[in-house]
């Protein structure tokens, strides 16, 4: 695919700051809402919402092969769907409208015409995610789990070197950042007792999570291999899985989380398309024992995004309590979708796929509170005096991720949620 838009040289007539998400060898997709039934895809440079449709009715898009009636659609799959070569040239298009050596068509001359300030415009879910699974793939993470729950001298089951772990999540209700979380009920067992209580979540947890967007379908019954993988990844954004853990502990065996984890997941606004991430590829981690040649691939599958996850209290009182790197990943993305649909499943467009937790070797990398605070013996202090074990009413959970290198930085935007109490 066209890497064009990569170049750290190119400069846009748009003017940003340098640390921001979105300089113009960025160029996600969203999509913006204005009402119900009124939705335009967009694009995002530093503080400016791009508006696709507008620049649609404008010809800036002409040439593409895309149809103008896509733009107004109230979720990208569609464009998803038209594949890589084509969301690629509408890219690099992109590029070339807002780089100042090029201008193409003389575009910032009609400027106020399809930039919005992205405070002035509601983001909404930018793909319908049809099917969500969620891995395990981390392997301080699961370790970190094992040790707790289990025991700390087989801390990893058998099965978790020898494939990527997942779970079939819930799909109805991952939301876009800002959306506000209602705590969860449902059934503990409490510390000692036999038999279960009903009554909101004790133990409310974040996970600091990536997911990628698939992009392009199998049909039933046809895997994907190895090699194809990165091909069917359209895009990642990050994710926050939230969990009740107390919930968790008491209903997940033997077939794993249910209502724990089903009740939201929360995503950044905007896809991050493969080819910008093109330039923080690297190594994953040495992967021993050896793993069955369906899922063996050489060279750069991993990618270095730097993580972090802050807590602010209702008071405003805010404190990082992570700073963890997608390149930790013990399991691929490609790896991911391969083991995925090796029995004959077909992925569809729009589909995600989450990380797992991503936790890296120090205690100021771990991805949960779970690990965080140790099971609730170690409460992080927060700047107003207070103590957190786990999530309480009112606070919001922020993550942020990016990656950097040549002076850019590409980055995704917030990933924001807000608890409320439970509802009575
Ligand atoms: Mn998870």
């Amino acid at each position: 695919m066209s890497q064009k838009a990569n170049d750290p040289s190119i400069k846009s007539w748009i003017s940003y700051d340098d640390k921001t998400d979105f300089p113009i060898q960025n160029l996600p997709f969203g999509v913006i809402k204005f009402t119900d039934t009124d939705y335009h895809f967009a694009s995002i440079i530093g503080d400016y919402v791009i508006d696709l449709s507008r620049l649609s009715d404008l010809g800036f898009l002409d040439g593409l092969d895309i149809p103008e009636s896509i733009y107004t659609s109230p979720y990208l799959n569609d464009l998803i769907a038209l594949g890589k070569k084509t969301t690629s040239k509408l890219r690099d298009r992109l590029s070339d409208i807002c780089n100042a050596d090029i201008d193409y068509k003389n575009a910032s001359a009609a400027r106020e015409q399809f930039l919005k300030p992205v405070n002035q415009v509601e983001l909404s879910c930018p793909v319908r995610v049809g099917d969500y699974t969620d891995f395990y793939s981390s392997k301080e993470h699961a370790t970190n789990v094992g040790t707790m729950f289990r025991d700390p001298d087989n801390a990893l089951l058998p099965n978790w070197l020898h494939l990527p772990v997942g779970y079939h999540g819930r799909a109805s209700s991952i939301v876009v950042t800002g959306t506000d979380i209602y705590r969860p009920k449902g059934q503990t067992l409490p510390q000692g007792a036999d038999s279960p209580v009903y009554g909101p979540c004790k133990l409310l947890d974040f996970e600091l999570e990536m997911a990628f967007v698939v992009g392009k379908s199998n049909p039933l019954g046809h895997p994907i291999s190895i090699e194809e993988a990165e091909d069917h990844i359209f895009g990642m954004v990050l994710f926050n899985d939230w969990s009740a853990r107390d919930i968790q502990k008491w209903e997940y065996v033997p077939l794993g989380p249910f209502g724990a984890k089903n009740f939201a997941s929360t995503i950044s606004p905007w896809v991050v398309t493969l080819e910008a991430l093109e330039p923080f590829r690297l190594k994953g981690p040495e992967q021993s024992p050896e793993v069955l040649p369906y899922l063996k691939s050489n060279g750069e599958h991993n990618f270095d995004i730097e993580l972090f996850v802050d807590i602010e209290t209702p008071g405003g009182s805010v404190q990082q309590v992570c700073h963890s790197n997608f390149k930790y990943m013990y399991w691929s993305m490609a790896q991911q979708l391969t083991h995925h649909s090796v029995t004959g499943c077909n992925m569809q467009v729009g589909d995600m796929c989450a990380s797992g937790t991503i936790s890296g070797p120090d205690k100021n990398s771990f991805g949960s509170m779970l690990e965080i605070s140790w099971k609730g013996t170690q409460p992080v202090d927060m700047p107003d005096g207070t103590q957190r074990k786990f999530i309480m009413d009112g606070d919001t959970v922020k993550m942020r991720g990016y990656g950097e290198k040549d002076g850019v930085r590409i980055g995704f935007g917030p990933c924001d949620g807000k608890i409320l109490p439970a509802i009575e």
